[in-house]
Order: C-alpha cells, then structure tokens, then sequence
C-alpha cells in the first residue's frame, strides 16, 4: 500500500524523498524544503533552521540533515524547512522580519490575517507543526550575539511532553539544558509543547559566521534525537547535562553604547558587575549587575544597543 504524505503544495510517496518549494497561503516567499517519507512506519518530525534569518549555523545544521538523511534510513517521516523565514534570512535581518519588524520566535500559533511574521507563524503551525510529532528547531546567536550552547524545552503542564521535550533537550553534547517557564511567549516550541508537540530549540554558533563545528553538533544532536524516538537506527549517545531553570535575561532601558564586563560562558556571582552602557559622551548612564549566581549564556556583542534591546542572559 502506497502511503503518500501530504504537506501542503507538496507530498511523497512511501519510499520517497522529495525536494521542493513549500507554499504557505497568504506567504510571498516560498520555503525550501526536504520531505522524506521512510520505507518503514515511524514518527513523523519537524526540524525547522531559520526561524531567525542571521542563525547561519543553524540553518547550515538544518540543510545538511534534509540532504543527507535518505528514505532507507528514516523510519517514519521527516520534513525539514531550513529557511523557515526567507524573508528575514535574505534581508540580513537581526531578529526581525524586515517587513513587519517582528521576532517570528514570539508570534506562534500567529494570526490568520496579521501581519507577515504573524502570517507564518501561523500557517507554519497549521500546516506544518499540527502534521507532525516531535519539533525539533534550531538557532544559535544572532548577527549581534555570542554565546554558548544550550538547548531549552518548554515546562508544559502535561506530564507525558514535558519529559519527552527534556530528553530530547538533553540529547546534544551540549552542557546547558534549559527549562523555560514561559518567560517568552509566542515561541516555537512553547506552542508546540502546548498542542501536546514535544519540542526543543538548540542553540549553537553566532555572530552572523557559519561554524563548522558548531553546525556538526547541531546536525549530530538532531540525528541522535532521530535515533532516540526509533526514526533511525544506531545507539543514542548520552552526555551530561547541567540542567539550569532559570534563565535571567537583562535588557537595555537606554540607547547608548553597550560595554560587557564579563564573557560567554563565565560563572558569576550576584552583585557583580555585568556591563555598563554610556551615552554618546563615554558617561556611564547604567550598570547592570547581576541578580543572581550563574553562568553567562549569551551575550550581546554590539556596542550600539537601543531601549528594550537584549543586552545578556545568566543562567542560574
Ligand atoms: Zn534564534
């Protein structure tokens, strides 16, 4: 019996693999696409790269997974979107859609007639995260951010998607799982995990340059995933993990100029001086210092920074 999954425009057959352009109604851009479709039954999943147009390692990391995985391998079924927001990604822009000046990570499950960002984000979740069983979406620092990697699941109120999102977070050789309370609404995996979706996002690579490295770790700790819900065979790789629920993000109140007192991955004590931000003359107008005990994840590394800009985040 033929089993042909559909998606949208697109669909494949059972023991098929298909690359093509999905289109999304009401969405001017169409998205690159790997749908794989497994001689074998197995769960169907999401890796999306590029919510964030400037992640470059990420969407390398996604890319190389839709070319690489074959219908031989995956059990089950597999959809990648590595440039899930076009748009933001030829743009260069840095956190937002250039049209609607939105962060995409905090419009899900969209709106039907919004504006553009809010558009995609709901046809995404329509026509994409409702097909599928697991999410798994993958970012790392902005054009304008360092960091270290870390991964982050959703603490959802059901039981069963909570762990299953805290498993799959920790399956990268990454040291930092994060577990998110919300503190952002809107973003991927929450509305994920809300629909009964275990979801993760992984964090690797920065500064508008693409890392080799770092987009290996992400394509490995995608296939060890893979591995671990029985969509592709092998031994899932475990590592240790430190597992952080407080994820302590300081924003600017001020346009001025941003100087970091501390690095990516440095332990910190509360009180101690984080950063400061002068204005235009070199007089400092803010020191931030820090709440709590913890570590620095990211980091912004402009020296421009503007009022409600991300400045750090410390996890404790
Ligand atoms: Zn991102």
């Amino acid at each position: 019996m033929n089993n042909i999954w559909e998606i949208g425009n697109l669909s494949v057959s059972q023991g098929d693999k298909v690359k093509a352009y999905l289109e999304l109604p009401t969405i001017e851009e169409n998205l690159p696409t790997f749908l794989i479709n497994g001689f074998e039954e197995g769960p169907k999943v999401l890796v999306l790269g590029g919510i964030h147009g400037c992640e470059y390692t990420s969407i390398d990391a996604a890319q190389k997974v839709g070319v690489d995985l074959l219908p031989s391998q995956v059990k089950g079924k597999l959809i990648v979107l590595p440039i899930a927001n076009p748009a933001s990604f030829y743009a260069r822009s840095i956190y937002v859609h250039p049209r609607d000046q939105k962060n995409l990570n905090r419009m899900f499950p969209g709106k039907k007639d919004g504006t553009d960002s809010e558009r995609l984000a709901f046809w995404l979740n329509e026509s994409v995260f409702k097909e599928v069983d697991y999410i798994i979406d993958l970012h790392g620092g902005d054009m304008i951010e360092a960091l270290v990697p870390f991964t982050i699941y959703h603490v959802s109120a059901n039981e069963w998607v909570l762990e299953k999102s805290k498993e799959m977070a920790s399956l990268f050789d990454i040291d930092y799982v994060i577990g998110s309370s919300d503190q952002v609404p809107g973003s991927t995996y929450g509305c994920a995990s809300e629909q009964g979706i275990p979801a993760i996002i992984a964090e690797a690579g920065q500064q508008g340059i693409l890392s080799e490295e770092n987009s290996v770790l992400l394509q490995e700790g995608v296939k060890n995933i893979l591995v671990s819900i029985g969509s592709l065979e092998g031994k899932v790789k475990k590592s240790e993990s430190t597992y952080i629920s407080v994820f302590d993000w300081y924003r600017s109140d001020f346009q001025g100029l941003w100087y970091p007192a501390v690095q990516i991955g440095e332990t910190v004590v509360k009180e101690q001086l984080l950063g400061k931000i002068t204005n235009g003359f070199g007089e400092t107008v803010k020191e931030i210092k820090s709440h709590t005990d913890g570590v620095v994840l990211f980091l912004v590394s402009s020296l421009a920074i503007n009022d409600k800009d991300p400045l750090l985040a410390v996890g404790a």
